[in-house]
C-alpha cells in the first residue's frame, strides 16, 4: 500500500482509470551467484545489509528456487544499461546460478534453466534477443555469467542469439563494430570493458578488448542475422 501512495503524484488532480493490470518483466538477466552452495546464496539474499537480490536461485544440482514474485522488482541488476534502457530491474527478472564464478555449469543445471526460460519466455512473451547476461548490461563491473556459460545452446532453444559458425560472411569495409556493439545493446562509454564481454561470450579465448578479424565477423555474422 505504502508504494501505491508513493505512486500517486500530490500536484495533479486524480481520477480512478479502471482497466489496467501488473507491468510484465520484458527482460531474462543471467548471472552466476560467485558462492559455493545454493544455501549460502540464498541466505545472502535474506541478510538485511547485502541489499542484493534475485526472483530464482538454480542449484549444480538442477533445484529452482523461487525467491520472489516474478512481478516484484529484484535487486540483481545493479548500475547497468541495454539500449536506452537504465533501469534494468525494472524490466527484468533475474536469474541466479549457482557456481563459483569460474567453473562449468553442470547440464543438471543448465536443464533446470531451459525450463524455466521456457515457462518465463511464454508466459511473459520475452523476445528471444532480451535473455541476455549481467555482464551484458554492466560490463565495467560484472564478468558473469562466466566464460563457460553455453550461451550457444540457449539461443538454439530460442533464448538470446548465436553465429553460424560454419561459415562466416567478411564483413564489408564500411562495418563499423563500435556501432554495431551499440545497436546490439552494449554501452560503448567504455569500449574495451563492452568488446570485453562481447568476447568472453562469443568468442571465450583471449578474452580482452580488442577485436581479431574473425571476432569482428563474428559481430558481423550476429548484427546481420538479428538486428
Ligand atoms: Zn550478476
Amino acid at each position: 500500500m505504502e508504494q501505491r501512495r508513493a505512486g500517486v503524484n500530490k500536484n495533479t488532480d486524480w481520477a480512478n482509470a479502471i482497466h489496467y493490470d501488473n507491468r510484465k518483466p520484458n527482460y531474462v538477466i543471467i548471472h552466476h551467484t560467485s558462492q559455493n552452495s545454493t544455501a549460502q546464496t540464498v541466505r545472502t539474499f535474506q541478510l538485511a545489509h547485502t541489499k542484493v537480490s534475485s526472483h530464482y536461485v538454480i542449484g549444480r544440482d538442477g533445484q529452482v528456487i523461487q525467491m520472489l514474485n516474478d512481478y516484484d522488482r529484484a535487486w540483481h541488476a545493479g548500475k547497468s544499461k541495454w539500449g536506452t534502457i537504465t533501469d534494468m530491474n525494472s524490466v527484468s527478472l533475474g536469474i541466479e546460478l549457482d557456481n563459483n564464478g569460474r567453473e562449468p555449469f553442470p547440464e543438471t543445471q543448465i536443464n533446470s534453466l531451459l525450463v524455466l526460460l521456457d515457462t518465463l519466455k511464454s508466459k511473459y512473451l520475452i523476445p528471444q534477443l532480451n535473455f541476455i547476461g549481467h555482464a551484458d548490461i554492466a560490463p565495467t563491473r560484472k564478468d558473469d555469467p562466466n566464460v563457460n556459460f553455453p550461451w550457444k545452446i540457449l539461443a538454439e532453444k530460442g533464448f538470446g542469439v548465436w553465429y553460424n559458425e560454419d561459415f562466416l560472411p567478411e564483413p564489408p569495409t564500411a562495418f563499423n563494430p563500435t556501432d554495431a556493439l551499440k545497436i546490439i545493446g552494449y554501452d560503448m562509454s567504455n569500449p574495451e570493458a563492452a568488446i570485453r564481454a562481447f568476447k568472453r561470450k562469443f568468442i571465450r579465448t583471449e578474452v580482452n578488448g580488442v577485436l581479431t578479424a574473425r571476432d569482428r565477423a563474428v559481430l558481423y555474422d550476429l548484427y546481420r542475422k538479428y538486428y
